[in-house]
């Protein structure tokens, strides 16, 4: 099939559904990756495959862009910094010449503050540009009874569904742990989402707006030693067949999330995109993808990294060079970028997409 062009700039509106009915239909997803400082590898990333890329915001990643010296006790650095993360990608994502998805990671009830902030932040932007700030956010109330999780969603998704913005809920719950959120010592059960529950979904929210479903079938945030819980993607096509039958739908009526994209092989990424992934978040492989190159770093430019004059090459020989924070900041942003393009791969989505 064709390519599908699209512009550089933030993808929102129906262009957002574009987008993944798209990716549905080419088997492929967007790998979706924190933006807290690492937004400019993400573009860059995106650039080098030739595909749009999702920048998220985590609830403490907004609030560590704005600065872990702020107090967040009512959420107000987590909405700083989330706002200001969004006006960065789209201050530059032009110039790197990039289509970008901007949202927001899991929030849970007690961090509803954060997302309704950032929210109100939105609809000021929606007012002045006609175009909402970001292009989804996420809410993670699968700790809540479903049908509080459905009620609540629904609500925030009446609002936003005004700026034609996308919701993401979550059904089931993902293993392991992130951001100070610990679901390791989760049931089995609840570790893979049941078709009724999404069924359930699609007729609560179905008639508000648009969502993406992040379901549980086995993923766990983090890189772990293999064998604890088996990943089961086959749960996604049980969930899509089952809702396609009871409300007489096309193929893949549903837009899946993928959480915990980190430590999975090519054949389960592959096998998940199949089913209606449009979306894989990949956290842990980034954090390491950014980190060894500077690890390296110290390690081999240690003898220019013990005091601001004097090396091997002389006792008075300066090290600015080499202490400019700039020099192993970039080659860690080139290590994450490296690790996306991979990811994109992996995801099926490298050179699909024409702009
Ligand atoms: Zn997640």
């Amino acid at each position: 099939m064709a390519n599908l062009k699209l512009k550089p700039g933030v993808i929102t509106g129906d262009a957002l559904q574009e987008l993944f009915a798209y990716c549905k239909q080419a088997k492929c997803a967007l790998p979706a990756v924190n933006g807290s400082n690492s937004a400019n590898a993400a573009l860059e990333a995106a650039r080098q495959a030739k595909a749009p890329i999702i920048i998220q915001l985590s609830n403490t990643g907004a609030q560590f862009f704005a600065g872990k010296f702020l107090d967040n006790g009512a959420q107000q650095a987590s909405i700083a910094g989330s706002v200001a993360g969004a006006l960065h990608v789209r201050a530059v994502a032009g110039a790197y010449g990039v289509p970008v998805v901007l949202h927001t990671d899991h929030c849970a009830k007690k961090l509803l503050p954060w997302v309704d902030g950032v929210i109100a932040a939105g609809e000021a932007y929606f007012a002045k540009n006609g175009e909402p700030l970001f292009s989804s956010h996420m809410l993670d109330l699968s700790e809540e009874p479903l049908e509080s999780n459905l009620e609540i969603s629904r609500k925030y998704l009446s609002r936003i569904a005004r700026m034609k913005m996308t919701l993401e809920i979550e059904l089931g719950v993902t293993g392991g742990e992130e951001d100070g959120v610990d679901n390791s010592g989760v049931e089995h059960s609840k570790l893979y989402t049941s078709p009724s529950d999404v069924l359930r979904a699609y007729d609560v929210l179905h008639p508000v707006g648009h969502f993406t479903v992040a379901a549980a079938f086995g993923n766990t945030h983090g890189v772990y030693a293999p064998g604890n819980v088996k990943l089961r993607p086959g749960i996604l096509n049980d969930s899509q067949q089952f809702v396609r039958r009871e409300r007489k739908l096309g193929d893949k009526p549903l837009d899946f999330v993928f959480h915990g994209g980190s430590g999975s092989s090519p054949e389960e990424i592959r096998e998940a995109v199949s089913y209606g992934v449009v979306k894989m978040n990949i956290d842990t492989d980034t954090q390491w993808a950014f980190t060894d190159p500077v690890k390296k770093y110290m390690d081999e430019k240690g003898a220019y990294l013990k005091s601001q004059l004097g090396n091997p090459e002389g006792p008075e020989k300066p090290n600015k060079k080499y202490i400019d924070p700039r020099a192993w900041l970039h080659l860690a942003e080139k290590g994450m970028a490296a690790r996306l393009v991979e990811a994109f791969k992996d995801l099926g989505s490298y050179g699909k997409f024409d702009f």
